[in-house]
């Protein structure tokens, strides 16, 4: 009989809606200890309190992942509340849209703040805590399908995307030695705010993105859980590796499917 697997200790950054609230979700679901964080704590402890409604083990923590010693103390939290750290979720992101000539300095630090060097603060003070550990881990940074290519009016975001797929190749190789699986997961378009907000912003609408998609629709949440399951297993020999998850967005190329 297959032995059952010991719980990991996963922390989700951004989990308080969303892709993340989903990942975080899955994970309590399959057994493991969970650490639900964002900038707001009231949705966080939500979140937590439903999941454990349901008998699972979930602690939430407030987080600005921006900022470094915020970032230090959720690796500190998880460490006291569930003794160690093995997989990080770097999910939690920001868009700021608009032409390139007319982006402020502010709003492009803000993004960049944010998905790359908040990616970066929280792999290194997780990465940090894993190689004290000794075991290995996993860290799967939750990139797009914008990381790999031009758009307009999205050039922070994309930029910022594209630098994680970069970091994911150069954490991944500089802590294999540890044992440490760093991987990226690029989805195409998921029904969130996120997205809300872009249709608003962007006057696009869901028949744009199916028109765009050759699997003719959007991916989902539960989608992308079973992607970052795949990717947090650490026994597939994967690391450095970006996974594309956009109903084959990116393979496509060019024009409308019925071009
Ligand atoms: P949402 O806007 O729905 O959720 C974003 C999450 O990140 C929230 O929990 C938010 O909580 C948190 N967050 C934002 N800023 C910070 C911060 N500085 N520190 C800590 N937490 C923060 O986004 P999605 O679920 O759509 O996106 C999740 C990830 O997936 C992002 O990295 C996004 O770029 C990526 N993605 C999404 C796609 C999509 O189609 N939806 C496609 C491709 C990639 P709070 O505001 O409380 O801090």
């Amino acid at each position: 009989m297959a032995s059952e697997r010991a719980a990991r200790t996963v922390v989700v950054t951004g989990s308080s809606r969303g892709i993340g609230k989903h990942i975080a979700t899955r994970f309590a679901e399959s057994g493991d200890n969970v650490v639900v964080c964002s900038r707001t704590i009231e949705d966080c402890e939500r979140v937590a309190a439903d999941l454990e409604a349901e008998g699972h083990s979930v602690h939430p923590v407030e987080v600005d992942v921006s900022d470094k010693e915020s970032v230090e103390n959720l690796v500190d939290e998880t460490v006291e509340e569930f003794g160690r750290l093995d997989v990080l979720v770097n999910n939690a992101g920001i868009n700021i849209r608009g032409p390139a000539e007319e982006m402020s300095a502010e709003d492009w630090q803000t993004v960049l703040d944010v998905n790359l060097t908040g990616v970066f603060y929280c792999a290194q003070a997780a990465g940090k805590q894993m190689i004290a550990q000794g075991d290995g881990g996993s860290i799967v940074n939750i990139s797009s399908m914008m990381g790999s290519m031009g758009q307009q009016d999205r050039t922070p975001y994309n930029t910022t995307k594209g630098g994680v797929n970069n970091l994911t190749r150069c954490l991944a190789v500089e802590w294999a030695e540890h044992d440490i699986h760093v991987n990226a997961l690029a989805p195409g378009y998921i029904m969130t705010e996120m997205v809300e907000q872009a249709q608003e912003d962007a006057g696009f609408d869901q028949q744009d993105v199916r028109d765009r998609t050759p699997l003719d629709r959007f991916g989902t949440v539960e989608e992308m859980a079973n992607c970052v399951q795949f990717l947090a297993s650490g026994d597939n020999f994967v690391t450095g590796e970006v996974l594309t998850a956009d109903g084959g967005w990116t393979a496509f190329g060019w024009g409308c499917k019925d071009d």
